[in-house]
């Protein structure tokens, strides 16, 4: 198995039956091994500065009917939100003042989240904040949208793809989400110059050694500028409630994998791995990860972006308490940046 992970050191790029024998076995790599390879790959870009974004949950309100996605349309027990942009100004502010240089705009596919709304959010933010970048992540839309969002000022986005396999993508979505789709849409966002964020949940239903090989040959594809890769969490709401969650350790293998195949890549530590391991973020940053997102959402619509069951939102993943982050990362030798944070070289 060592000959693969050293391939993969050197040529960051294994074929399909490579990934798929290295996958297979990856519970029986020497994890120390693998997660300072990973940490070593972060050093060389990053340092040990760590990049924090900004997340604003602006609506919970959605459209589609994802199996595993506790906001889905058919969720009645969700109380439904959606921010007005006075409300997501001042999240900003807040951030702003607390040394947050780039935000998330993160939403279900509300249909009242109007593309000229949109638009015209992310041009106030980047008026009163020129030097902070807007992300964003809001789902499926022509490629017209993405592109009058880019004009506006937005410079990244975040669309997970889910899984790289058609069938595997049927599991998890209703028909009428398909794989093609989300690959177009992925692929207008890289062409109009967003940086763009792939990724998919680890111990989905379904997944498999086969499914993940085709995600990572996706990955080494495409070359997406940031890949959110955090451990599936079920929610009780959905059909998946009985599901078992995925686990810390393969959250942790996957992470470092992903960062020896992308070595720039920006990869979140993210919180659904804080929210399954207390440190699960720091162990993510030790296998590779550079990024954490803590949480600016209004405290009261924490609580209603409910993707998952037990998800953290008051502790040091909230913004407010970015002190306290900044604590649990200088114990393992990390500072957080006050700057952007772009992928190198964009
Ligand atoms: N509507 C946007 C944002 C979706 S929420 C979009 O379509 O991209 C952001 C991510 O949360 C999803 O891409 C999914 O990978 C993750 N997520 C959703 N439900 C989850 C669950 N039960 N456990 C873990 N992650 C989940």
């Amino acid at each position: 198995m060592n000959d693969l992970l050293d391939k993969l050191c050197q040529n960051r790029r294994l074929d399909r039956a490579e990934w798929r024998t290295l996958l297979e076995a990856r519970h029986s790599l020497d994890r120390q091994d693998l997660f300072a390879r990973g940490l070593e790959e972060r050093r060389r870009w990053y340092g040990d500065q760590i990049y924090v974004r900004g997340l604003i949950e602006c609506s919970n309100i959605c459209k589609n009917n994802c199996l595993y996605c506790g906001i889905r349309r058919d969720n009645r027990s969700v109380t439904r939100y959606r921010l007005d942009r006075d409300t997501i100004l001042a999240c900003c502010g807040k951030g702003y003042g607390w040394g947050f240089r780039t935000f998330v705009l993160q939403g279900g596919e509300d249909p009242g989240l109007t593309p000229d709304w949109v638009a015209e959010t992310v041009a106030a933010i980047k008026g009163r904040f020129p030097d902070c970048a807007v992300t964003l992540s809001l789902g499926e839309f022509d490629r017209d949208v993405y592109q009058l969002w880019f004009d506006a000022g937005a410079d990244r986005y975040l669309l997970r793809h889910e899984t790289a396999d058609p069938v595997h993508y049927g599991r998890l979505h209703p028909p009428e989400l398909t794989l093609a789709h989300r690959l177009d849409c992925l692929r207008n966002l890289k062409d109009i110059g967003y940086q763009v964020g792939a990724g998919f949940m680890v111990g989905s239903p379904g997944q498999s050694a086969d499914t993940l090989a085709e995600d990572f040959c996706f990955l080494q594809d495409f070359q997406p500028h940031m890949v959110g890769l955090g451990p599936f969490i079920p929610q009780k709401d959905t059909p998946f409630a009985g599901e078992p969650a995925g686990t810390l350790e393969d959250t942790l293998i996957l992470l470092s994998l992903v960062r020896l195949t992308l070595p720039k890549v920006l990869l979140p530590a993210t919180t659904a791995l804080g929210t399954i391991h207390p440190q699960g973020r720091e162990l993510g940053i030790q296998a590779g990860a550079n990024v954490v997102m803590p949480n600016l959402s209004p405290p009261a619509a924490r609580d209603k972006y409910t993707l998952y069951d037990n998800k953290l939102c008051t502790g040091d993943e909230a913004a407010e308490h970015l002190a306290g982050l900044k604590q649990r990362l200088a114990a393992i030798g990390c500072t957080v940046a006050v700057h952007r944070g772009d992928f190198p070289n964009s």
